[in-house]
């Protein structure tokens, strides 16, 4: 693989900027991967943020047929690493970023599980739903407390593809995040340190 990427076991944000109309060039596609189905009115819900916050068109993608040799017997979860590799073996011509979604358990070797994997400054990421529903000390009645997860994820890994590291502004969606309960602490927009690195790197590749 061309970038490294980096993986997630996974500002309070008073006002956060993001980047500023007119959209980016390309489209940033969605692909759902799981094996249960695709849940559409979710997949909308996500578009339309990470439309907000990176001024790019979305793309749902859908494609038939197994991800080859991700799932490890051994662990019973499937490598994020493979079915990054995968995932970058077809990439659509006007694809600015893809990102895969997933509800098969992620691991990568030296970690017990992860939220996604991301290429740094890459075009590809993976996010996984597994681990995201638990509700053990979550709010109870918060029907919304999934969703808000897998945005946040989601958000976090497509910074990643930016070209964002993780961040240490209180609040940030770019925080490290190893539990649900990180996930819950975060917001889902970028800090303004990040949301001007991304703009800063939109310009670097030429918009
Ligand atoms: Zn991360
Ligand atoms: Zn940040």
């Amino acid at each position: 693989m061309k970038n490294p990427s980096t993986t997630d076991s996974s500002c309070d944000v008073p006002q956060p900027a993001p980047l500023s109309p007119p959209w980016l060039e390309g489209t940033i596609y969605l692909e759902w991967i799981g094996e249960g189905r695709m849940d559409a009115g979710l997949l909308k819900r996500i578009q339309t943020h990470v439309e907000e916050i990176f001024h790019c068109r979305t793309r749902v993608r859908i494609r038939k047929g197994n991800i080859p040799l991700a799932f490890d017997p051994n662990r019973q979860q499937h490598s994020s690493t493979v079915i990054l590799r995968w995932l970058l073996e077809d990439v659509p011509r006007d694809a600015r970023k893809v990102l895969a979604i997933t509800d098969r358990d992620l691991f990568i070797p030296i970690l017990t599980f992860v939220f996604g994997e991301a290429q740094l400054g890459g075009t590809g990421a993976v996010v996984s739903t597994a681990r995201l529903k638990d509700e053990s000390g979550a709010q109870s009645g918060n029907p919304g407390l999934f969703l808000s997860r897998l945005l946040k994820e989601c958000l976090h890994e497509l910074g990643h593809t930016f070209g964002l590291t993780h961040c240490s502004n209180n609040g940030c969606v770019m925080e490290r995040s190893n539990t649900v309960f990180d996930v819950d602490r975060k917001k889902s927009a970028l800090c303004r340190d990040c949301a001007i690195l991304v703009g800063d790197r939109v310009r670097e590749e030429g918009k």
